[in-house]
């Protein structure tokens, strides 16, 4: 039984898009959404990486960035 315990995990070489700390992001699933959160300045994003609208957006037209990066971010998931 799992409800209501969030497991956090560490973002390796992951850095902040607001205070630039490095390996202070961590990512969580909550209410079947996960989100990346940093740990040194609070800062709270939310990951839309399963929505199928989004991916097929993204389809179409991917900047090779964002393709790199929703990789990255589902190898993360797996661990
Ligand atoms: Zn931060």
């Amino acid at each position: 039984m799992s409800d209501g315990k969030i497991t956090k995990r560490f973002i390796a070489g992951a850095v902040c898009p607001r205070c630039n700390a490095m390996d202070r992001l961590v990512i969580f699933r909550r209410d079947d959404k996960d989100f990346r959160e940093c740990v040194s300045c609070g800062f709270l994003d939310e990951m839309r990486l399963n929505t199928p609208k989004n991916e097929l957006e993204t389809r179409v037209n991917t900047p090779e960035a964002v393709k790199a990066a929703q990789t990255q971010a589902v190898k993360w998931l797996e661990q």
